[in-house]
């Protein structure tokens, strides 16, 4: 198999999956289940997904001798973070294909090139202007206009690398805080709510988006998923048709999440695209428990080459975070009607470390003829 024919995986194939987190370590429990075997490549020792492979490989992204043993030994390689060195995807890319591709991440790592593209598919977004230096911040500001939000270009993520710009605010200050010279300023969105859709797409070019999700963060973090999300039917359907067409126009291969914020308007509440996540993403973990055919079995199923599944969820559904030492409270999960617990099996309790979740479902009830 070659990067330049489409992959076509069969049972007792090995998916090659580059980081070692619970969504590496969910997406191989996923690949398990439909006869697939994973090898998982991380630098971290500890790394949840080790626990539940066979193999792994445990070596830098730089180690390029390891990247390409690596490679040899897999059919195909996918990822679970978007911060891939494009250095190492190249070295991967050269021996088996890597699905999403090199130009996903290429857009997807950085905000300003994201952006870009979002709106060059006519897609609205936040206001945002590129910025260098104190003196383009202070220009983006006459542009965009405060309150705001100061963005490194790249590596954010759970609110990091972010500040939120007032009137009259140290510029000189937020701009040193922030320690970078690639930065993007948007305008600060009054959101009614923040929702995401989980979308798939195959080689083929079949898209199937799952239920939009409401999202709530806390210390902007994910706190807790709800799907469906409280919204009109009509921008729900506004909402994943937007986010197939970015799939699409991405030529995208697996599982990716558009972030979006719900504005109010005059007509009705709009939506706005904040982020995309190229890879399955924490508002999806509903559908391990809530839906016919969970996130990871869907990317599973794409880079494989497999037909998607058309997900049919099982109710209205709830996903709550255990973060940092609410790990502890896992006993009091179990034994709660319609409740489903699933630990990662990460060492010590950070705060902010996502450390497991739960996903409650209530079924919706048959309606009366
Ligand atoms: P991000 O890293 O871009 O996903 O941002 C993390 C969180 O910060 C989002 O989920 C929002 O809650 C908040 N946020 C980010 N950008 C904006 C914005 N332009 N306006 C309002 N809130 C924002």
């Amino acid at each position: 198999m070659t990067a330049s024919h489409p992959v076509r995986l069969k049972p007792g194939d090995t998916i090659g999956i580059l980081g070692g987190g619970q969504l590496g370590r969910m997406l191989a429990l996923a690949a398990a289940r439909l006869g697939l075997r994973c090898q998982v490549f991380s630098p971290d020792p500890d790394s949840p997904a080790f626990d539940v492979v066979q193999r792994a490989t445990c070596a830098e992204y730089a180690d390029v001798e390891a990247l390409e043993f690596f490679a040899n030994d897999v059919d195909v390689v996918t990822y679970e973070f978007e911060n891939v060195p494009s250095a190492a995807a190249m070295v991967l890319a050269a021996r088996r294909p890597v699905l999403p591709s090199r130009t996903v991440l290429e857009t997807t790592q950085d905000r300003l090139a994201e952006k870009d593209f979002v709106t060059s598919l006519g897609i609205r977004t936040a206001d945002y202007a590129d910025v260098s230096s104190v003196a383009g911040l202070r220009e983006a500001i006459v542009r965009i206009s405060l309150p705001g939000v100061l963005k490194t270009r790249r590596f954010g993520y759970d609110g990091k690398g972010q500040i939120k710009i007032r009137q009259g605010d140290d510029l000189e200050r937020a701009w040193a805080e922030l320690g970078t010279r690639s930065a993007i300023l948007e305008a600060f969105v009054p959101f009614e709510r923040e929702i995401s859709v989980v979308a798939a797409r195959a080689a083929d070019g079949q898209v199937e988006c799952f239920d939009v999700t409401e999202n709530e963060h806390r210390d902007h973090i994910l706190k807790i998923s709800r799907a469906p999300a409280a919204i009109p039917d009509a921008l729900a359907e506004q909402a994943r048709e937007i986010a197939g067409r970015i799939a699409t126009a991405l030529d995208y291969v697996g599982v990716l999440a558009v972030e979006m914020f719900v504005v109010p308007g005059k007509q009705g509440p709009s939506v706005l695209v904040n982020e995309i996540a190229p890879r399955v993403h924490n508002s999806g973990h509903w559908t391990l428990d809530g839906a016919s055919i969970s996130q990871f079995e869907q990317h599973i199923r794409a880079i494989a080459g497999w037909p998607l599944g058309k997900p049919v969820r099982h109710g209205e559904v709830t996903m709550t975070n255990l973060i940092g030492d609410e790990i502890n409270t896992y006993e009091q999960w179990l034994t709660v009607p319609g409740a489903t617990v699933h630990l990662y099996g990460k060492g010590t309790p950070r705060p902010g470390r996502k450390m497991g979740h739960v996903t409650l479902v209530s079924p919706t009830p048959p309606k009366s003829a």
